[in-house]
């Protein structure tokens, strides 16, 4: 057991029928088989109260599978050999790890041991002066009272390696997860010897003395801090499996957040694609970006370590994060949906409390019922292929090297904005990461490039040849205006397919001024084109033109307007003759007084979207209009339809699902060899965008229809939520059925 192998029936195989694998009983190792996780953080208090009989129970009541328990780091729960292992104030000589561990065990969990290799306390600074981070000045680096350790010193190289193997030794846990392993963040400079020496070895040069992103040896250094961060990873696995066998794995835990990665030389990509199970912290949702983000951050891990793998997520059953109080319950309807939407998207869930005594006994209530009904319905909930046809593009590099100091506003809101828009129409997407467009071009029909400026050679490559191919584009912002190091190209390398270029001047974005004033809100608009106004349809000015034409059907369901809030500001650009422009800016005017509100400049030929067919190739839509950022922070239904729409005229309206019937709901569709799985979760609430939640509002009745793939019949339904007894119609190649009501979710299986 201790080596991370159990011998369990397999529910769903990947790639064979249920029925076949069920009844084989194949080896698999801890992290292909723990599908429901729990963690109690203890607290240096616990020792003394932590009560395990009445834990068993709990872990037995969530059917829990897999628990994570503080071992070392920061604090130790065990005795350690090592007299500068700070143990926990109310330990004592008591082995409460392995206490903990031997219970797990007994009970069959797997058991994952927590570190926290970030700081040390005093006396540990006084014993290893040159083990510890130093500003410029040669002064400790310092967080509350502790110290904060150097990555580029023996406390990772020798000193947390020998903390796994005691651990190892002593109680043998399937693996670790630590819970903050990079040491310090960006915003700080280590001029420890070690780092300068090891600097000066690699780059030839000395430590940059400040943050400069126009300075190559800066992001140099930047590039440096991440290698170092993997060659930690790497390290750590190598110990831990050598001690613990080949199934003892060392797994640093990190968010979903691309910034918050960015921040710590967390390289997402590099990490997922060497790991065999992931251990998400994202714990809870913010208003900006919704309950969808754990689904979202689903399909991100995901798309990167592949969909046969586990993710699983520390879910905080506290009240998070604005404002925190760990010791009081979160309202359970916002747990709950957070937990779903997450479980929607891929992934496991892990209930996250702090401290082994809760007062607000509320706390324990939330998971029970998640949990139950995951592990009735799991061999519906892994094991199974996203079906899209839509891919979003991220970029780390994108993050860190175009986005800089504003990397918010610049990547991840256009970002989110597009998450968003997605999810109210419904459309199922996925995310890909920028150095697999040329892996993945065959899976999409449509790729969405939200303001991604700084992209490689090859990534420009990939785009190219993805469009050739019959692929259709949509590309917002500064996209593809700048080289891999956030510095400007002359052009879009993209401008022939985007059928705009580039007149003039720096991008907008580079100098810092002007990088600011793009996230204010300015009293613009766009001017939709052909203008359709007519003299039925109100009063007209003098100087207007005359209805004429008709609009491009990217402009759908504006038909009464010729103009939309815009918001921003544009720069003129030199558009092909093939291209069309479909909106044109209207340069911001005053909002007040009421007197002075008329356009100084109602029309410009500076345009706002361009669409473009280059011949015999894909369908191109280029937003140089930031209306996915603004979306994202401005939530104006006109920007986020618009949006929409054009990934539908990209997708030639081409997607495996339509759902109809009001409200907000996040839709994920899968194929599980002969069946077809549909997750559908009810954002529509009063706190959907205030949290938190504190009441489930039933929406309905839906109209779904899901398009068949081959050798899926459409004609049996199955809902594993409420089970009500649907039946489906099949015609054409779709199954359609209603659903009456949707509480909190659904999960409909067609076969
Ligand atoms: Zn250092």
């Amino acid at each position: 057991m201790f080596a991370g192998i159990d011998f369990v029936a397999l529910a769903a195989g990947s790639t064979e029928d249920i029925s076949a694998t069920s009844k084989a009983k194949v080896a698999l190792p801890w992290y292909r088989r723990t599908l429901r996780w729990g963690q109690t953080n203890i607290a240096e208090i616990d020792p003394q109260r932590y009560d395990i009989a009445w834990w068993r129970q709990r872990w037995k009541r969530t059917q829990t599978q897999g628990v994570i328990i503080n071992a070392g780091g920061i604090v130790a729960y065990y005795p350690s050999k090592f007299p500068l292992h700070y143990r926990a104030s109310g330990l004592g000589d008591r082995d409460l790890f392995d206490d903990l561990t031997r219970a797990a065990h007994e009970d069959g969990l797997t058991v994952l041991a927590r570190m926290d290799s970030n700081r040390v306390h005093e006396d540990f600074y006084r014993a290893h002066p040159d083990w510890i981070a130093r500003d410029a000045a040669g002064e400790p680096y310092r967080n509350t009272d502790l110290y904060v350790t150097c990555v580029n010193s023996p406390y990772y190289d020798e000193y947390i390696p020998s903390v796994h193997r005691e651990i190892i030794g002593r109680s043998h846990p399937e693996g670790f997860a630590d819970n903050n392993w990079t040491g310090m963040d960006r915003d700080k400079i280590c001029f420890c010897d070690n780092c300068q020496r090891k600097f000066r070895e690699q780059a030839g040069q000395p430590i940059p003395r400040m943050k400069n992103w126009d300075d190559p040896v800066y992001r140099q250094w930047i590039q440096w801090n991440y290698a170092r961060r993997l060659e930690i990873w790497d390290l750590n696995n190598r110990a831990t499996r050598e001690a613990g066998g080949p199934h003892c794995l060392w797994l640093g835990m990190n968010g979903g957040s691309i910034p918050y990665a960015c921040q710590r030389f967390r390289d997402l990509k590099a990490i997922w694609e060497r790991s065999e199970i992931v251990m998400l912290d994202e714990q809870v949702r913010v208003d900006a970006t919704g309950f969808q983000h754990n689904g979202e951050v689903g399909k991100l891990v995901h798309g990167v370590l592949g969909w046969d793998k586990l993710a699983a997520e520390s879910m905080a059953m506290y009240q998070a994060p604005q404002p925190t109080f760990r010791l009081a319950a979160k309202p359970e309807p916002e747990v709950r949906l957070w937990m779903l939407d997450g479980i929607a998207g891929g992934i496991q869930p892990w209930w996250h409390l702090v401290s082994a005594y809760d007062e607000d006994r509320r706390i324990y209530r939330t998971a029970e019922p998640v949990l139950r009904w995951h592990a009735e319905n799991q061999q519906y909930l892994v094991n199974r292929l996203p079906i899209a046809t839509v891919g979003l593009v991220w970029s780390q590099p994108n993050a860190d090297f175009y986005g800089r100091d504003t990397l918010d506003e610049l990547v991840e809101l256009p970002r989110h904005g597009w998450t968003n828009a997605l999810v109210r129409a419904r459309i199922p997407h996925l995310l890909v990461n920028a150095d697999h467009i040329a892996r993945d071009t065959d899976k999409f029909s449509v790729l969405i490039l939200p303001n991604l400026a700084a992209m490689s050679g090859s990534q420009i490559e990939a785009a190219r040849r993805f469009v050739e191919r019959g692929g259709s584009l949509i590309a917002t912002g500064e996209t593809s205006r700048c080289n891999e190091w956030g510095e400007p190209r002359a052009d879009f390398a993209l401008a022939d397919l985007f059928g705009a270029h580039v007149i003039g001047g720096q991008p907008a974005s580079i100098d810092p001024a002007t990088r600011r004033s793009l996230l204010e809100i300015q009293h613009s608009y766009l001017r939709l084109t052909p203008e359709l106004r007519s003299r039925f349809d109100g009063p007209k000015a003098g100087d207007e033109p005359a209805a004429t034409g008709e609009r491009h059907p990217v402009l759908k369901g504006f038909d009464e307007t010729d103009i939309l809030a815009f918001g921003g500001r544009l720069e003129p650009l030199r558009v092909d003759s093939g291209a069309a422009v479909l909106a044109t800016f209207i340069p911001a005017f005053p909002i007040s007084p009421p007197e002075s509100v008329w356009m100084r400049e109602p029309r410009t030929d500076i345009p706002g979207l361009i669409v473009n067919e280059p011949h015999g190739s894909g369908r191109v839509a280029f937003l140089p209009a930031d209306l996915d950022r603004r979306f994202s922070r401005d939530n104006l239904p006109d920007h986020g339809n618009l949006l929409a729409n054009l990934v539908r005229w990209a997708a030639r309206d081409n997607f495996p699902l339509r759902v109809e019937g009001a409200g907000l709901v996040d839709c994920h569709l899968y194929r599980q060899q002969n069946k077809l799985i549909l997750h559908l979760v009810n954002l529509t609430n009063a706190g959907t965008w205030r949290a938190p939640v504190d009441e489930l509002i039933p929406m309905g009745p839906l109209s779904v229809r899901v398009q068949l793939p081959d050798g899926i019949r459409g004609n049996q339904l199955q809902l594993l939520v409420s089970k009500h007894k649907t039946r489906s119609s099949v015609k054409n190649g779709w199954t359609r059925f209603e659903l009456p009501t949707l509480l909190d979710h659904e999960v409909a299986v067609v076969g």
